[in-house]
């Protein structure tokens, strides 16, 4: 036993390499590996490349002409960059990307080899759907999925593969993956802001989502983590008592840079920038071994594929480096998880941030209403803004002292606050006076001042408007950002629309625009106002408040799930065609199964760990005390009856915390029974779990935590916390 624990910091003495990669200029290699229009430009026919730029930014569909001049432009580049093979690259449900490598290699009748790819092989393939997560959506007799080219993203290589970003649905047409709903709740939003924009500016044909996330993770020693068959099979560990020193001197945060993780980090962004990833900003993170990295925000559908790509591709250069990434949310018990807050805005094609504060009262203006639609929102469907970002690693991360808490609420700052609350108060449904009007003009003219003051920043909320943009920090670290960016954008895309409707409705009445877009602005404040919370979302008090508001507060995974079936979200949805009935079952049905299946992994994890490392240990150190007590009691019977119950105490109390352990792992297993025999369906199932074996989960850790104290650290079978978070 004392073997691996040897091992394993024996191989951590030896560290990973920290000489860096040879340094070239971002400008030099940024999207060298990235089918870019600038390359679509010079390998295509000019007429091609119109045709093909126009249904990029204008939707339409791809002819089968177009289509084989592209894939020959495609193959063109990447055979001469040195790919071999090819692949339809996408993210179904399980979070992770999936990719089938084919090989360009086809042989003619002559017996010659040739490089083949044509158009019918890019624009549409068809892998088995049956491995992939689908809720029930794939009938066993019919098990094909296909994967659709999507030319809103460019192609890449990886790894001598060209990978083509894809849709995936089921041959029954359902979307078995995130990009496909969140197409559709894109465009929603396009058309839905473009009509708003109307209002203020004639000139606005498109607007974009924009999407920064800020990747957190930690890093772990390679040797170290092979020791813990918890952190291998379940992505975060199970057990492990509290370093003596951990975070508390919060000395970590934004400190000096480790050398071999910054040299892990100059390949990563190096990676990134051949990729196309706008890495930007680098720092350590609160806990020790924590990181993250964030990128330059992109338009959502790129971005949320850079996200993807960025997490394979730090698992695959932390190897380099004899690291390993955790991407789970709450790796370590008592310390920080890590998140990706998703940083959100919408973007006109007149260059216009229409979450920034304008330069004049009509600009600011057009910023409140979509501010004020985004918050209301957010009210209206705060339910599936939680259902789309619990998971069992978030529901362990969040509501601790370190993490938004799972109720849902909007942090404006206090100026913007205050501005709210002026209108709400001035504005009323009967005319204004000049002098008001003017009077509130004056104020909402003066809102970039404000904001340029407004250095206040809450790290309590989850959902925080920070300047320039709205940060959702409920987001977890592993979570594909698709299924926030789906609520998030099909939820305000449904605000803009009813606030363009009731402003309409009262023009057609014939008021005049602005006090039309100022009266239905005062009823959107005055109806999101229980939402809007400026004080500390960790307190006590905010539980209590929340709860008098009517605001959920439900905290468990499964329970909050639910919210993917109300009336609301099928409204939201379905009468919006983001998803189907079905989809949306299928979606529901997945990510209760994906829970019960991890709670499930991690408790038969915590029970083998517990049984044959955890007591053997226990009672091999037990019987060296007795051998001790013993041989005292031999030789000095006069130490012994002075110090014998000292030795005795350890010896129960070990007994007690291997009976316990015994006990618990026991009644966990017959739980696991009970609930797989008495429900075939995976919702109550997993509601069951949850339940009955997850507190399981905590109480055995508890004593296994405790014996990590009593025995002697030589033979403990496990690296321990300070190993794990302090080994740079
Ligand atoms: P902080 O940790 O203080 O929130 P960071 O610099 O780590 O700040 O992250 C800010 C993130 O916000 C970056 O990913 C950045 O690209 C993103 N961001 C900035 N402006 C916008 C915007 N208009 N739309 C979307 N994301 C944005
Ligand atoms: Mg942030």
């Amino acid at each position: 036993m004392a073997k691996i624990r040897f091992s394993a910091l024996k191989e951590m003495a030896g560290r990973g390499p920290v000489e860096k990669i040879k340094k070239q200029r971002v400008t030099e290699v940024y999207g060298m590996d990235v089918f870019t229009m600038e390359k679509m430009r010079h390998y295509l026919s000019v007429e091609a490349f119109r045709k093909l730029e126009k249904i990029m930014f204008e939707g339409g569909s791809i002819d089968r002409m177009l289509a084989d001049q592209v894939a020959a432009a495609m193959k063109a580049w990447a055979v001469e960059k040195g790919a071999t093979h090819y692949t339809h690259w996408f993210h179904p449900l399980n979070g992770a990307t999936a990719e089938k490598h084919d090989s360009f290699i086809d042989i003619l009748k002559d017996g010659d080899v040739i490089e083949a790819f044509d158009g019918k092989l890019l624009v549409q393939q068809e892998p088995d759907a049956s491995s992939f997560p689908n809720g029930g959506i794939r009938n066993t007799f019919e098990a094909r999925g296909y994967t659709a080219w999507d030319p809103g993203s460019p192609a890449f290589i990886n790894n001598s593969t060209l990978c083509i970003p894809t849709v995936f649905v089921a041959y029954t047409g359902e979307a078995l993956d995130y990009k496909t709903p969140m197409l559709k709740a894109l465009a929603w939003i396009d058309k839905a802001a473009v009509d708003v924009c109307q209002y203020f500016d004639k000139d606005v044909q498109k607007v974009i989502a924009t999407l920064g996330w800020e990747q957190e993770y930690f890093l772990v020693d390679e040797a170290l983590y092979n020791a813990r068959p918890d952190l291998k099979l379940c992505g975060c560990t199970l057990m492990g008592h509290s370093a003596a020193k951990d975070q508390q001197l919060e000395d970590h945060y934004f400190g000096a840079i480790p050398e071999r993780v910054n040299a892990f980090m100059d390949e990563l962004e190096y990676e990134c920038y051949r990729l196309g990833i706008p890495a930007k900003t680098r720092h350590n993170e609160c806990a020790p071994n924590q990181f993250e990295l964030a990128p330059v925000f992109e338009e959502v559908n790129l971005a949320v594929d850079h996200n993807q790509l960025l997490m394979s591709t730090m698992k695959r250069v932390a190897r380099h480096y004899k690291f390993r990434v955790l991407l789970h949310e709450k790796p370590f018990k008592g310390i920080n998880g890590s998140g990706k807050h998703n940083n959100w805005s919408l973007l006109t094609d007149t260059g216009v941030n229409l979450l920034s504060p304008g330069k004049n009262p009509k600009s600011n203006m057009q910023f409140l209403v979509f501010l004020v639609t985004t918050v209301k929102a957010v009210l209206e469907h705060e339910a599936l803004f939680k259902a789309c970002i619990v998971s069992l690693g978030n529901e362990r991360r969040l509501g601790g002292d370190e993490a938004p808490p799972v109720i849902m609420s909007v942090f404006l700052g206090q100026q913007l606050d205050s501005i709210l609350d002026e209108i709400e108060t001035k504005v009323s449904s009967k005319k204004m006076s000049p002098d008001e009007k003017t009077e509130l003009k004056l104020n909402v003219g003066k809102i970039p001042e404000i904001m340029r003051d407004n250095t206040d920043r809450n790290r309590t909320s989850p959902f925080a408007f920070t300047g320039n943009r709205f940060e959702f920090r409920a987001v977890g670290a592993s979570a594909n950002c698709g299924a926030s960016m789906i609520v998030l954008n099909a939820a305000v895309a449904e605000q803009l629309v009813a606030f363009k409707q009731e402003t309409d409705a009262l023009i057609d009445k014939g008021v005049k625009k602005d006090e039309a877009i100022f009266q239905t602005l005062r009823r959107y404040i005055i109806a999101c106002k229980k939402i809007r919370f400026e004080g500390n979302g960790y307190s006590k008090e905010w539980k209590e408040e929340a709860q008098k508001r009517g605001l959920s507060v439900e905290s468990g995974c499964v329970r909050s799930l639910r919210a993917y079936l109300s009336t609301k979200a099928k409204k939201l949805f379905i009468d919006n065609g983001i998803f189907t009935e079905r989809e949306l079952e299928a979606r529901f049905e997945i990510k209760n199964e994906t829970y019960l299946k991890k709670l499930q992994i991690e408790s038969r994890v915590l029970g083998d760990l517990a049984l044959n490392h955890i007591i053997p240990t226990a009672i091999a150190y037990q019987n060296t005390l007795i051998d001790n007590v013993k041989g005292l009691k031999d030789i000095l019977p006069n130490v012994y009856a002075e110090v014998g119950h000292v030795q005795l105490e350890s010896i129960k109390e070990i007994s007690m915390h291997i009976k316990e352990i015994k006990t618990m792992v026991n009644d966990m297993t017959e739980a696991r029974k009970l609930a797989n025999n008495t429900y075939e369906n995976e919702v109550e199932r997993a509601e069951s779990y949850s339940e009955t074996v997850k507190p399981y989960l905590d109480k055995i850790r508890y004593h296994i935590d405790k014996l990590e104290l009593l025995v002697d650290d030589e033979i403990w079978p496990l690296p321990k916390y300070r190993e794990l978070l302090f080994s740079k």
